[in-house]
């Protein structure tokens, strides 16, 4: 029997959601108040969870998609569907909306990303959007749809903020059939006029839960709006709260539901606490952790771009191969400093909570929360990116 094995793993219920929402939520300066958690949450031994086997119903070669697909999902080396895939791929074929409960590490990407892809290819007036919350998610899924799509004979246009609207301004020019974004680049290419929607029949939501939270709802909902009225559409999000329930309620028809079973991935993290107090005290502690030789690839959450940018420069300056992710740079620095780190030539990265969503960079050993997070959803999240693929990862959070 086809079977793949794949962990799957599961952000926080619902929590208190602290800091409000709004788009500055990573923002200048300015120092957010957010809930007040008690330390002691902050300290837990890993209980790691057993990597799920998880045997699929179909394997790809029963899709019945375009051939080409089929030859690019080989080269890819995608050998069984992931749950998601195997659940969501044939009713979406079929033609219906798909709400799918799932987060990054799943394979939701390919789940929704097929069937766009055949669509695209047998069927001329098919047109796609996909928006993500973050430019990262959104060029991930522009990879995976290029690979997925390759041959294929549809052009697509990648809409993100920190990049100049030149080469999208020439994209949209050659009448894309995909447009992949965030909210606010796609609303502002509608104001402006040089995209319009109208004729655009498949929409993704992906991360909807994010998108929420980070102040989007406005512009999602206005860009449904503009969709022609007649489509296919797909929401994705690890939970699902009553306001990620009205959003769907409010712009999909008898949609199904297909959920991924899965764990808290804070279990598969050993977490504990740093005291320190005050900024020498703190940076000594942090540079004697990460000279630790257990102490792999690290991810540094702190609180404002300021502060990340100055925290980045002083490990740089103490020898530590570092770089910094932010709202405040542009794409370009962004995507290069990602790529780095990834490919393991930046040993550390330190982010804003905005901007490391949507990450997936598989060997993080060690999360160091060197502010406290907003919320102990937040935590949940920052903490989800060690311990990945089945690996115990670590949590340290400084407090005062
Ligand atoms: P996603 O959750 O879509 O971000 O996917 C997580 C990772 O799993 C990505 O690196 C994908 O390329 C990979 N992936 C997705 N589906 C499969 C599959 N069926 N077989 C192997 N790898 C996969």
């Amino acid at each position: 029997m086809a079977s793949y094995k794949y962990s799957v793993y599961n952000s926080a219920k619902q929590g208190n959601r602290g800091g409000g929402g709004g788009r500055g939520r990573s923002g200048g300066g300015n120092k957010r108040r957010g809930e007040y958690i008690d330390p002691a949450r902050f300290v837990q031994a890993a209980k790691p969870i057993e990597e799920t086997q998880y045997e699929a119903k179909h394997r790809f070669a029963d899709f019945e998609v375009a051939s080409i697909i089929h030859d690019n999902l080989t080269a890819k080396g995608y050998e069984f569907p992931s749950a998601i895939q195997d659940q969501t791929i044939p009713m979406a074929l079929e033609g219906h909306d798909m709400i799918g409960i799932a987060n990054t590490g799943t394979g939701k990407t390919a789940a929704f990303g097929i069937p766009i892809a055949h669509a695209l290819i047998t069927r001329q007036n098919a047109k796609a959007l996909i928006v993500a919350p973050t430019r990262e998610l959104a060029q991930q899924i522009e990879d995976e749809m290029r690979s997925i799509g390759k041959g294929g004979g549809f052009t697509g246009a990648l809409l993100i903020g920190g990049t100049g609207m030149g080469s999208q301004l020439r994209d949209l020019r050659n009448k894309p059939r995909i447009v992949i974004g965030t909210p606010g680049r796609i609303k502002d290419h509608m104001e402006r006029g040089t995209l319009k929607l109208d004729q655009f029949n498949m929409v993704v939501l992906d991360e909807v839960d994010r998108m929420l939270d980070m102040g989007f709802v406005n512009d999602v909902s206005s860009i449904l709006d503009e969709m022609n009225p007649i489509r296919q559409s797909f929401f994705f999000s690890a939970t699902m709260d009553p306001r990620v329930q009205g959003l769907i309620r409010t712009f999909s028809k008898d949609p199904q539901t297909v959920s991924v079973k899965s764990g808290d991935s804070s279990q598969n993290v050993n977490q504990d606490i740093v005291r320190a107090s005050g900024t020498s005290e703190k940076m000594a502690k942090l540079h004697d952790i990460l000279l630790d030789e257990k102490v792999g690839k690290v991810i540094v959450f702190d609180e404002t771009q300021r502060s990340v940018e100055r925290l980045s420069n002083e490990l740089i300056a103490r020898g530590f191969s570092a770089d910094a992710i932010h709202g405040g740079k542009s794409q370009g620095q962004r995507q290069r400093a990602l790529d780095s780190f990834k490919a393991s030539r930046t040993k550390i990265l330190v982010a804003t909570d905005v901007a490391a969503r949507g990450i997936d960079v598989a060997d993080i050993s060690h999360v160091i929360n060197f502010s406290q997070p907003q919320s102990y959803q937040d935590y949940v999240h920052r903490i989800g990116r060690a311990g990945r693929a089945g690996k115990i990862g670590h949590a340290l959070t400084f407090v005062g």
